[in-house]
């Protein structure tokens, strides 16, 4: 991945992607207190290209970085404009978008203070995360034997480095045991979400996903697909979900930038409904990608031209 030609954009500069480096003592390697975002630019109908929701992704990393006490030194629209010349530097079209912000090698201790905080945003081609043939299908999911963080232990509503550790440990779990990808459950054992996705249930023809206080992530997919819900007539109805409930929904699929709109057919080695993509979830990803590649106008305010 280091290895490669383009530019990242580093604290202002853009850097040889080869030359963008941080230094062994970096704090944030060392404690794992660090922020960042996924974010996905599409190729649009008119053929430009154009990132997803880029605000509202700039917002969280602010609101990420507020509740780590990173004060970091540029302005959102520093950051946004940042985001747009990665992606236009590098030619790209369709590509995933990695903003970090991270703490600095000036000294190491637990405390950060005396530290500079550093920002930087690189940009690559990258495909549907959970296979083409799972977006079509649906993929297959195991709950984890890890129980994703309590919402007092490390913040669920930073986009945290540090919450990837539990993500990297379900997710290596699932995966060694022949699924795609792990579910979490919250401390109480009331479902949370996947390793990197916000997860969503259909029952006799209404939506049902986590609250916010499972300790998910509050997903910027997961708000799209209640706009979704919303146009699509369907009742959407965040609660409490134990894992039999999803047992015997009738579909469910996760959501993610990285993920997009992606199809549950089995848990636990249990078949979800008919055990392939269900007609609803079919309907809201139809939808997401009319909107994400600018063939739905009602949202074009949602897509940043680069
Ligand atoms: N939960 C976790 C743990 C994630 O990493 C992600 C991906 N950012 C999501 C949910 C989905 O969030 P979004 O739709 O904003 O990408």
């Amino acid at each position: 991945m280091a290895d490669r030609d383009g530019k990242i954009w580093m604290d202002g500069q853009m850097v040889d992607w080869r030359d963008a480096k941080v230094h062994v003592l970096t704090h944030t390697l060392h404690y794992g207190c660090g922020a960042f975002e996924g974010l996905r630019a599409y190729k649009t109908a008119d053929g430009t290209t154009a990132i997803f929701r880029l605000h509202e992704h700039t917002e969280r990393l602010f609101n990420s970085t507020k509740i780590l006490r990173m004060q970091l030194p540029f302005s959102r629209d520093e950051v946004n404009q940042a985001q747009r010349a990665v992606v236009r530097e590098n030619r790209l079209d369709a590509c995933y978008l990695r903003p970090l912000a991270w703490i600095g090698s000036q000294k190491l201790g637990v405390s950060p203070k005396g530290n500079q905080i550093h920002l930087m945003v690189a940009a690559w081609a990258w495909g549907a995360y959970l296979g083409e043939e799972g977006m079509r299908r649906g993929i297959r999911v195991k709950t984890s034997s890890y129980t994703r963080h309590h919402v007092n232990i490390t913040m669920t509503q930073a986009k945290a480095v540090s919450n990837y550790t539990n993500s990297i440990l379900a997710n290596m779990e699932a995966v060694d045991d022949g699924y795609d990808e792990a579910l979490l459950l919250d401390s109480t054992g009331f479902v949370s979400e996947g390793a990197g996705e916000n997860v969503f249930v259909v029952k006799d023809g209404v939506i049902y996903t986590p609250d916010l206080s499972a300790g998910a992530l509050n997903g910027i997919t997961r708000n799209t697909v209640f706009h979704i819900a919303k146009d699509l007539g369907l009742e959407i109805v965040p609660k409490r979900i134990t894992r039999d409930e999803i047992y015997i929904a009738d579909e469910a699929f996760f959501t993610g930038t990285a993920a997009e709109v992606t199809p549950i057919r089995e848990l636990d080695r249990i078949e979800i409904g008919s055990g392939s993509r269900g007609p609803v979830t079919e309907k809201i990803q139809g939808a997401f990608f009319d909107i994400v590649n600018g063939r739905n106008a009602h949202y074009a305010h949602w897509l940043t031209k680069v």
